[in-house]
């Protein structure tokens, strides 16, 4: 390993960060052995995606501007996505997190899907599919005289091939399955994921249509639609599926639910496409053929002397738009269609991560009014700096091509560079990179265990508990200990009372305020909001049905729910016993 000079080092690097790049992100030889620190690592990112400025403005300073982006990557006040950090400066060059691609309904298709799927996989990225467009199982084939598999059996393959690359890619592979709620074989797909053991490698969410939800609330039948020859298959209960989607939720967490008509009324480019799918976790929507590139910014760093500090949150936005933008230059895509997809739209997902963080520094509770409203400001400013930015960038590198056709193209309208600008990420990775709470997510736990990337496991006390606990005198080991092993601080009375109300974690708080928190963001984000609803244990199917019922009605685009306990594996887990 080079040695860094003093002026590398990277003093806010916590020793679960390096473990983590160490083991996945930095640059090895053929024979594994590591060739770059972190503070290389970021150099290689700062100057590769500050690189495209050139392209623009022949004047442009480009070692400032790699050293700005160095800095914001080295703060923690922004991090672009792992594929960015893992593969910007290197030879496979793939910078996305996000794709969707089609499936049509023929062999070749269907095939040509699992192939492309594979080649991103290979890179990092995530892929989201709609299976919506293949006929249902046990349907006419004409070919052959036959009959048909259904989008159940081939999404077998698609796991199969993903369980296969994961085994020598740099990260796992992972893909969002989705199925309207009209196809034949719905019900079937609501329950494909009952037994633990099938499609690992997918998140499944159900495509809900405005006609079902009226369906719903009116207690009628729905129309099952044959996608083959667009006629009706048969009819169904919509109440009865709508149960099941919540029994199958409350048993094991799947399916998630994707509201598909307001993924459309959001769509930026009606004229290019309709939206079908996300991406695996559910916070980008895109066309067939598109990828997106994310990127957050750590709230928790834009706290000064007790209130927000706008002013650099307004420079780290201008910067990221700009970093992100250029990560659309720089990238390498895995596939000519996809490069040209992403180049004609630009989307760009910038989101947040550290926004429990920020509330507790701001001595705010996560579950309160307050933090819904500051959380409504705070992503309002991102939005409308966001899109200044991106309009600016407009001016100076003309707009996204789609541009024309577009909501954005209105008379008089400014430039506008990207599609999309922001997207709440879920930040799994990246908050562990800059010992963050993630994306707007509660504290799972004041101190816990966490299981990443195939069970290293790392016992944590959030950084800010410890920090509070030390300053004023009541930290112990025993004391941590006892806390990760009771899950929350509510009732610790060696615990002052004003701290206990601002750590509130995913646990402590209701489903309800989980969704509220939800719907705040969305109402600024152009894209969706990746957020889990966690619900106890004790937790009963009417609970999962209301807080279905109240993310529809908040405006949010879809949601996931975990019930604590209810699946054999979980990422992060309390040591508290049920
Ligand atoms: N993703 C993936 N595999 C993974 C984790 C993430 O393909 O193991 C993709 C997926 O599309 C997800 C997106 O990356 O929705 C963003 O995830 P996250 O914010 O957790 O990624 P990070 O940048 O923190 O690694």
């Amino acid at each position: 390993m080079k040695k860094e000079s003093s002026h590398d080092t990277i003093p806010d690097l916590s020793k679960n960060a390096a473990t983590v790049l160490e083991k996945r992100y930095l640059r090895r030889d053929a024979e594994g052995k590591v060739l770059e620190t972190p503070a290389h690592m970021f150099r290689r990112v700062a100057e590769t995606i500050a690189a495209p400025n050139k392209k623009f403005d022949k004047k442009a300073d480009l070692k400032g501007l790699a050293d700005t982006f160095y800095r914001m990557m080295t703060n923690f006040e922004f991090l672009p996505n792992s594929p960015t950090l893992m593969n910007a400066g290197r030879q496979l060059g793939q910078l996305s997190a996000c794709f969707v691609l089609p499936v049509g309904d023929s062999m070749e298709e269907i095939f040509d899907a699992v192939k492309f799927t594979a080649l991103i996989h290979k890179s990092g990225g995530g892929t989201g599919f709609s299976f919506s467009r293949l006929r249902p199982a046990n349907d006419v084939v004409s070919s052959t005289t036959g009959i048909s598999s259904g989008p159940l059996s081939f999404m077998r393959v698609f796991d199969i091939a993903t369980e296969t690359i994961k085994q020598g890619g740099t990260r796992r592979g992972a893909n969002m399955g989705i199925l309207r709620v009209d196809h034949p074989n719905i019900m079937d797909f609501i329950m494909c994921k009952a037994d633990q053991k099938q499609l690992n490698n997918f998140n499944i969410s159900v495509g809900l249509t405005e006609k079902f939800m009226q369906a719903v609330e009116r207690d009628e039948e729905y129309d099952l639609i044959n996608p083959r020859d667009k006629k009706v298959f048969g009819r169904q209960n919509a109440r009865k599926v709508f149960h099941r989607i919540v029994v199958q939720a409350w048993e094991n967490g799947e399916p998630g639910i994707i509201f598909l008509d307001r993924l459309n009324r959001d769509n930026p480019t009606p004229h290019i496409g309709e939206i079908e799918s996300t991406n695996p976790c559910g916070e980008q929507p895109l066309l067939p053929y598109e990828s997106c590139n994310l990127g957050s910014i750590n709230l928790g760093k834009f706290v000064k002397d007790g209130t927000v500090d706008w002013k650099k949150l307004k420079t780290v936005v201008h910067d990221s738009v700009n970093f992100l933008d250029n990560v659309i230059e720089a990238n390498n895509y895995p596939l000519q269609q996809i490069h040209d997809m992403t180049h004609a739209n630009r989307k760009i997902g910038l989101g947040v991560m550290g926004w429990a963080d920020m509330l507790i520094l701001l001595g705010v509770p996560y579950n309160s009014e307050e933090a819904v409203k500051l959380g409504k400001k705070i992503m309002k400013f991102i939005n409308d700096e966001g899109h200044l930015a991106s309009q600016e960038l407009g001016k100076q590198r003309g707009s996204f091509p789609n541009f024309q056709g577009s909501i954005f193209d209105t008379k008089g309208a400014p430039p506008m560079r990207n599609a999309t600008v922001t997207t709440i990420a879920p930040t799994g990775t990246i908050s562990i990179i800059s010992n963050a709470s993630s994306g707007v997510e509660p504290l799972f736990a004041v101190s816990y265990i966490r299981t990443v990337m195939d069970k290293n496991v790392l016992v944590e006390v959030n950084p800010i508990f410890e920090q509070i606990a030390k300053e004023r005198g009541f930290y112990s080991e025993a004391l941590m200990k006892k806390i990760a092993e009771h899950g929350t601080v509510h009732d610790i009375p060696e615990v002052p009372e004003d701290v206990r109300r601002v750590f509130v974690t995913a646990h402590d708080i209701t489903p309800e305020d989980h969704i509220q928190m939800q719907a705040a963001f969305q109402l600024y984000t152009d894209n969706a909001v990746s957020k889990t609803v966690n619900f106890p244990n004790s937790a009963t199917m009417d609970d999962v049905e209301k807080a279905y019922m109240l993310a529809y009605e908040t405006g949010c685009k879809g949601v996931t729910i975990y019930r604590d306990g209810s699946r054999d594996e979980q990422v992060l887990s309390t040591g508290k016993k049920e």
